[in-house]
């Protein structure tokens, strides 16, 4: 991005703001502006036909709002539809809704004013909240108010916008962003709003770069301006030069390029013929990383590895660094979960020790090594409780080989809650704590662990090293590392049911998922989701796509039988063929 620098530096029309959501647009402005209100403060005469009024605009209000809602479900599913249904809850809340009656009966004022007042109040209350999402909440309330108020006005909703521009507005509503949607709006631009904004999550989920949080955008772009919005470093060129146009057209035709192959699958779920849905989540090693997070589909992070931070910066990020770092992890994946793995240090990862241990890997290393530091793990603890408090975040524990890690991790944990409660400081009070099995210790004894714990990860990468004795690291004895040998994938499977009976949801978060080969054997093994780096999850999502899960389970119960890795292997090539699916074996 050496020519992006240089471009930014030379650049006099540049604004800057939040990459909310990723992608790169060139287009004609389109300045949104939205109506103000003037609100009726007169009395009213009859007061049973002012409440009837209210209802009535209350009922139109839920019929419109339902017609988004089923818009929304259509193009973006369900689940981030739900903003829709959470809106058309508050119309029909019945202590809402008698307080605005009983003050129309007892002020006689006009219903507009009462419910302009009532929502309000409503709105206060969540900007008041300590969650951003809370307060970004309130925005879309917002939304509710305007919409019943022109209903009482019998007013129409203006919904004028030209087709194929880039909206530049101080702040969006979801219900917005769906209307824009039918005028083949290209991308947006806001003043107001953050990463967790719906705005954000919506574009982010209508695939719409987005640049908010732009000062003074209404202003200093015009009607009609071109301008280029660069959603994956929150940039806008306002009238750009032919230098900075020629830049960005050759970015978008390599997004294309890379895009095109993969495209058909980008919305289709990860699901197998037979229709067992595999959650698909992403690894990360550098934050960076994480924007291919969103435009690959994930379902969020599956591991974030954290010791990457101290290799990136160089040293030991400080309590408030790290907050800021997952903080902003969370938030730009939000309403997306982040794993974050504490630091895994030791082994052939960042080092810690001054002297040099005599066998690494069997060393003080992940959990061993944050139990013998207790002040930097409570550090890090603390800051994940910190960034935690949208709710998306769950921590996980670095191999773990005792029962009494967990439980002293788990002690530690509660500590730096109480701490954090002392000092005022808000968190996810119920923030999932989860554990990577990847010693044989753990997988021989998986259901007595997994008990302990919220959720399980399988790292193959340490778990195979451990099981063939063989490190991870060493080309001499690199041909004794396989994934397929029956120890491997008979351990996988003891792990798999040992959760399941423990009541608990198992990933595999190790290299292995991300190799074709693997992925219908791991599927058959009742894995409920894969983790994987993201730029290889669109190729994952394709092999997952063309076998049944059916066949899978047969081909599992198979291979637990055989006892060779190459007989495994035979086996599994042999699936490939029956299946037609392309043989790319660790080409990911
Ligand atoms: C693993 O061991 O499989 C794993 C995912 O962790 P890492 O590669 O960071 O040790
Ligand atoms: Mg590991």
């Amino acid at each position: 991005m050496r020519g992006l620098k240089t471009l930014i530096e030379s650049s006099d029309n540049l604004a800057n703001g939040i990459a909310a959501a990723p992608g790169i647009v060139i287009g004609k402005a389109y300045i949104y502006k939205k109506e103000i209100l003037n609100i009726n403060q007169s009395s009213v005469e009859d007061v049973e036909e002012a409440i009837q009024l209210f209802h009535e605009s209350l009922e139109k209000s839920k019929k419109e709002l339902l017609k988004v809602f089923n818009v929304a479900k259509d193009q973006m599913g369900e689940k981030r539809s739900e903003i829709f249904e959470a809106q058309l809850m508050i119309l029909d809340d019945p202590v809402l809704i008698s307080t605005i009656e009983r003050r129309i009966r007892e002020e006689k004022k006009q219903p507009e004013s009462v419910v302009d007042d009532e929502i309000s109040k409503y709105q206060q209350m969540m900007f008041m909240a300590h969650e951003s999402y809370m307060r970004e909440r309130a925005l879309d309330i917002e939304d509710i108010k305007n919409r019943i108020v022109k209903n009482l006005q019998k007013k129409r909703w203006e919904s004028k916008i030209s087709n194929d521009v880039i909206v530049v507005s101080d702040s969006i509503t979801p219900a917005d962003t769906i209307l824009f949607t039918k005028f083949n709006v290209k991308g947006y631009v806001t003043v107001y709003g953050g990463l967790t904004s719906h705005a954000a999550i919506l574009a982010r989920s209508l695939d719409l770069p987005a640049v908010l949080g732009v000062h003074g955008a209404t202003e200093n772009i015009k009607n009609d301006d071109t301008i280029i919005v660069d959603g994956f470093h929150g940039l806008v060129f306002i009238n750009p030069n032919e230098k900075q146009i020629e830049f960005y057209q050759n970015k978008i035709k390599h997004l294309e390029e890379i895009n095109a192959s993969l495209a058909e699958l980008h919305d289709k779920p990860a699901t197998t013929t037979d229709g067992k849905e595999i959650e698909l989540f992403a690894n990360v090693d550098v934050s960076g990383e994480v924007h291919l997070v969103i435009t690959n589909r994930a379902k969020g992070v599956g591991l974030y590895r954290t010791e990457q931070i101290i290799e990136e910066l160089g040293e030991f990020p400080d309590e408030e660094q790290q907050t800021k770092i997952y903080a902003n992890l969370a938030t730009r994946l939000y309403p997306q979960p982040l794993t974050i793995r504490v630091f895994d240090i030791g082994g052939d990862k960042v080092k810690f020790l001054d002297h040099e241990e005599a066998n690494p890997f069997l060393g003080l290393r992940g959990i061993r090594l944050l139990l013998a530091n207790p002040k930097l793990f409570k550090e890090q603890i603390r800051a994940i409780l910190r960034a935690s408090v949208n709710k998306n975040i769950l921590l996980m524990i670095p191999m773990v080989s005792t029962i009494d890690e967990i439980i002293v991790s788990r002690q530690l944990i509660e500590e730096c809650k109480k701490e954090l409660q002392s000092a005022k400081i808000q968190f996810d009070k119920h923030m999932q704590v989860g554990m990577m099995m990847e010693v044989p210790s753990a997988a021989v004894m998986a259901q007595d662990y997994a008990e302990l714990v919220d959720f399980v990860s399988i790292g193959t990468n340490d778990l195979i090293q451990y099981i063939m004795a063989v490190d991870r690291g060493n080309d001499i004895v690199n041909y004794l590392y396989q994934e397929f040998h029956p120890a491997v994938i008979r351990t996988i499977n003891y792990i798999v049911h040992g959760s399941k009976r423990a009541g608990k949801k198992v990933s595999i978060c190790g290299e292995m998922a991300a190799d074709t080969l693997a992925i219908p054997l791991l599927v058959g093994l009742d894995l409920d989701s894969f983790s994987l780096s993201p730029a290889v999850l669109p190729t994952a999502k394709k092999v997952i796509r063309s076998f049944s899960y059916e066949s899978a389970k047969t081909l599992a119960n198979e291979c637990l039988q055989l006892n060779s890795h190459e007989k495994i292997l035979k086996r599994i090539e042999q699936f490939f063929a029956e299946n037609n699916i392309k043989r790319t074996r660790n080409i990911l």
